[in-house]
């Protein structure tokens, strides 16, 4: 979970879905991650055949940063959200004065589900953008 799995490539290796860690951290989900890393794992595959030596080598570590830009600062977000709920008291005192709140309700929705807009989304989508670029880096 949360990317705990890596080199996401070594070589000739890569690591895609579950094995890499990709399990989203706030939902468990891990299904369209997997299939997202296997698309990104498999162009850097297609481009790596249409080269050679250095140049090979460099596309297949074109995937871990790929990886790193599609899913690092969401998912260490979701590692630091999973520690926090992991401690009852502030779970209890999140459930207590946060459930009742609609429009906080909504936000945790759309930060769980990572159904938020990174690119022309409205202020919560930009609130959500911005907690992730303030989550710490691995
Ligand atoms: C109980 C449960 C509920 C879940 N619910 C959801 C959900 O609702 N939504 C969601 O998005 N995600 C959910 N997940 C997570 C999701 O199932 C995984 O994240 C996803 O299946 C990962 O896909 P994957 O291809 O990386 O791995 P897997 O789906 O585990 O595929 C790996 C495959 O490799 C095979 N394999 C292993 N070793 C070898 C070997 N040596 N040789 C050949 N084959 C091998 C395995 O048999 C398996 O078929 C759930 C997980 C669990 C456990």
């Amino acid at each position: 979970m949360g990317l705990n799995r890596k080199p996401h490539y070594r070589a000739g290796l890569v690591l895609v879905g579950d094995a890499g860690g990709m399990v989203n951290p706030f939902n468990g989900e891990g299904i369209g991650y997997a299939m997202e890393s296997a698309k990104i794992a498999s162009e850097s595959i297609v481009q790596a055949l249409a080269r050679t030596g250095v140049n090979r080598e460099r596309a297949l570590h074109g995937y871990p940063v790929r990886i790193e830009q599609a899913l690092g600062s969401y998912y260490r977000l979701g590692n630091v959200f999973s520690k926090l709920i992991g401690n009852p008291a502030v779970m209890r005192t999140a459930t207590k004065y946060g459930m009742p709140r609609k429009r906080l309700m909504k936000l945790v929705l759309k930060l769980l589900a990572g159904l938020y807009d990174p690119k022309d989304g409205d202020s919560m989508d930009r609130l959500i953008v911005a907690a992730t670029k303030l989550a710490p880096t691995a």
